[in-house]
């Protein structure tokens, strides 16, 4: 019985490239997970000048002084800094 022989190759094939399609779900999945890829704000200050808190790349509150760009914890601070940038620019 050859093609009994044959149809159990074939079938063990068609198995065979199932099974080689899950990784590739597995990999878009993983694509998808990513985060979008908007680069992070790099701010001048690596603190904020009012409250001295860390400055964090997605804060949202900022102000732009000579060129450079200060992230601050809120708009209070940022606002705190616009009244007197010099007092909180250090050089
Ligand atoms: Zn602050």
């Amino acid at each position: 019985m050859k093609s009994k022989v044959i149809l159990t190759a074939l079938l063990s094939v068609s198995l065979m490239a199932c099974a080689q399609e899950t990784p590739k779900v597995k990999h878009k999945k993983a694509k998808t997970a990513v985060k979008s890829d908007a680069k992070p704000v790099k701010f001048a200050n690596a603190t904020d000048p009012i409250c001295n808190m860390p400055t964090e790349a997605d804060m949202k509150d900022t102000a732009v002084y000579k060129n450079k760009t200060y992230g601050f914890c809120s708009a209070y601070c940022r606002d705190e800094f616009k009244k007197n940038p010099e007092k909180y620019v250090q050089k």
